[in-house]
């Protein structure tokens, strides 16, 4: 059985951030409910699709996910499960706000399955956070963190942003260190940007932003201080205890599949990438195509019967297991398969519907990849492409080693230091 991991979306805060161009408002209790009425909806219609899958991780990212009363929660896990086929060991985080849960959600979560909770702290400095326009302060956020361990959590991410409006080198080791004060196993640490549209950006001469080395100094001190605490980087932003790391998230830079549910959720299967529509009245309209019990088995023997000719499901996942060992069958098959499940797709209204072509392929391997500190994998490489690495990027390699921006040995090539601070202007090199 192959690997899927599933991404819910929930797009309700309690209000926008400043600086947020992510797809979420407020709502109220009954627009939560009929949005998980349709949540239900799609999970049991794109279930079929994946009969040959076990779930491995699943995510309910936001807006704010701990916005759902528990009840909502409980019922999108009741689906998942009810329709899927779920790893023993499956990882189920849910991404929570500080003052959005109780001590009894927090339980309620525990009894869910929910292993794993990922705080939006952002900064542990109050005047940061208001002028940021977060709901909470850092107070609200120690009262969630100390419930969350109350309520069995041993899993807990931390979210942090350096380059705040008013934010100085010492407000950030500060917040650094009252973080790892409180020895969470995970904490991600990424840089404002400053969205286009955003009320930050319109009004962006109104705030003093950290200057270009202020900036770089708060991001060599992240890697020093969190280094110094235990924990290590397995990606560019971010920073786990051993053990620790995110599995739903290496499952992205990995290029595994992904499903994503609700609105504007992207997904990724067998190299078909897709997104759901933004719009609520799109995203019901798409779930109500194709109507019929009928329509959805044709579309989905279409896609067997390309898989050549094979008939049934386990026959279907059977020949797919085979050609994973052989890339030239592999892509062969895929690049049938692929259409017909890109056409489904279309007919059902996904928006940006995309089946990636091996060298889209190659290029998302190599700047994905990349992103992990462990690097790319070269045996890997032959074994998916049928080539070598250095039959693809021998060159680009070569120049980047000799500047000292990447490093190699027979199995693996990775990012130097040097290398992760240009790290944009690598990846862009590896656009064929
Ligand atoms: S909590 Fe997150 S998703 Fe919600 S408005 Fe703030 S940044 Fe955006």
């Amino acid at each position: 059985m192959k690997n899927l991991s599933i991404y819910i979306h929930i797009p309700f805060c309690v209000r926008k951030c400043l600086y947020c161009d992510f797809l979420s408002g407020p709502a109220c209790d009954g627009e939560m409910e009929s949005y998980v009425n349709l949540l239900l909806r799609e999970i049991e219609k794109q279930s079929i699709f994946y009969g040959d899958h076990r779930v491995v991780s699943i995510f309910l990212g936001g807006g704010t996910p701990s916005l759902l009363p528990a009840r909502e929660t409980e019922r999108i896990l009741w689906q998942v499960r009810n329709v899927f086929s779920l790893a023993e060991d499956v990882e189920i985080t849910i991404e929570c706000n500080p003052g959005t849960v109780t001590a009894e959600k927090l339980k309620n979560y525990i009894t869910y399955g929910i292993d794993r909770l990922s705080i939006g702290l952002q900064s542990t400095d109050d005047g940061e956070l208001a002028r940021i326009g977060r709901i909470h302060n850092y107070r609200d956020f120690l009262e969630t963190y100390e419930m969350a361990r109350k309520a069995g959590f041993g899993n807990i991410n931390i979210d942090l942003m350096a380059g705040l409006p008013g934010q100085g080198i010492a407000s950030y080791r500060k917040t650094l260190e009252r973080v790892v004060a409180l020895s969470p196993e995970h904490i991600s640490a990424y840089s404002l940007i400053l969205e286009e549209g955003t009320p930050l950006y319109v009004n962006q001469k109104s705030y003093t932003f950290p200057d270009e080395d202020e900036d770089r100094e708060m991001y060599e001190l992240t890697g020093t201080v969190l280094g110094q605490a235990g924990f290590h980087r397995y990606e560019i932003s971010n920073y786990a205890r051993e053990g620790r790391e995110c599995r739903h998230n290496k499952v992205y830079w990995r290029r595994g599949d992904y499903v994503g549910f609700g609105l504007g959720a992207s997904s990724m299967i067998r190299n078909v990438r897709w997104k759901n529509p933004d719009m609520p009245s799109d995203y019901a309209v798409c779930l109500e195509k194709p109507e019929t019990d009928g329509q959805r088995e044709a579309a989905y023997s279409l896609m067997r019967q390309t898989a050549q000719g094979i008939g049934t499901k386990a026959e279907c996942a059977a020949h797919i297991a085979e050609t994973e060992t052989d890339p030239a069958i592999r892509m062969k098959d895929e690049g049938v398969w692929n259409r017909a499940f890109a056409e489904m797709l279309r007919q059902t209204g996904r928006c940006g519907v995309q089946s990636l072509t091996v060298q889209e392929q190659m290029e998302e391997f190599m700047f994905l990849g990349l992103r992990m500190m462990e690097g790319v994998d070269l045996g890997e490489f032959r074994r998916y492409f049928g080539k070598s690495v250095d039959e693809v990027y021998g060159k680009q390699i070569g120049s980047f080693v000799e500047q000292g921006l990447l490093e190699r040995d027979d199995r693996r090539i990775w990012l130097t230091p040097r290398g992760i601070d240009v790290s944009n202007t690598v990846f862009a090199a590896f656009l064929l």
